[in-house]
């Protein structure tokens, strides 16, 4: 028995090089090649699930929406089928997924690299990204001293305008008390501040936010809402 595992595959977080377009499964015909988890497959059969086999978590998100026909939500349980491009005798997958993902949709000409296998960028290729970027990251980080801006690391004197954060310092923990400070309001620090604002006030509820006190940064905004608009970005 093939043991059916949902798809936790995310469009968004890969784009393969040579991709025409990318578009919910319903929308794609069958026969195409598409992208699935970094290699090159043909869809050949899409279809629905029964309602009693979906997992238990999308049943019960769908009946607290309070559904009555689940057989044309656009988010039902769907089952897809791919076999691998040029391989006729290998194993297909079989997948379960939801009807709003959307694949990447390949050209019949396409590449793929000579050393994994992969469609570029390989998978290899992104991990070591992402790991280069948490490094330089860190390594910011830890060039961190009391007094200097921590989103650009420079120090703030006092001809800039900052924004200052009370308590245990989020970024730099071995660093005392009231440490955190960024440029403050406009720029690249002053969104940074934004961005740790968020933290900060996850970090201790019912803290009055040191960034709440700002003028409103978006003209167009009215003022009801202004603060969602600005402490979600
Ligand atoms: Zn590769
Ligand atoms: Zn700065």
């Amino acid at each position: 028995m093939v043991e059916m595992l949902m798809s936790t595959y995310q469009v968004e977080a890969w784009t393969p090089l040579e991709s025409h377009f990318s578009t919910e499964i319903g929308k794609i015909p069958i026969g195409s090649l598409i992208a699935f988890d970094y290699r090159p497959y043909r869809l050949t059969e899409v279809r629905d699930r029964a309602f009693d086999l979906w997992p238990a978590e999308i049943q019960a998100e769908y009946a607290q929406m309070g559904g009555t026909d689940p057989d044309t939500w656009w988010a039902r349980v769907q089952t897809i089928r791919l076999q691998p491009d040029g391989r006729h005798e290998a194993k297909g997958l079989h997948r379960l997924v939801r009807a709003h993902y959307r694949l990447h949709v390949l050209p019949e000409h396409y590449a793929v690299c000579h050393r994994c296998g992969d469609l570029p960028p390989c998978r290899e290729a992104v991990v070591d990204r992402q790991v280069a970027e948490a490094t330089k990251v860190m390594d910011q980080a830890m060039a961190l001293r009391p007094g200097d801006c921590h989103a650009c690391g420079e120090p703030v004197t006092g001809r800039h305008k900052a924004i200052s954060f009370p308590g245990p310092n989020l970024i730099r923990p071995d660093l005392p008390n009231g440490t955190v400070v960024f440029h403050g309001r406009h720029g690249e620090c002053g969104n940074s501040a934004y961005r740790y604002d968020e933290r900060w006030a996850a970090a201790e509820p019912g803290r009055a936010r040191p960034t709440s006190a700002l003028p409103v940064r978006w003209p167009s905004d009215s003022a009801r809402g202004q603060h969602h608009r600005l402490h979600r970005r």
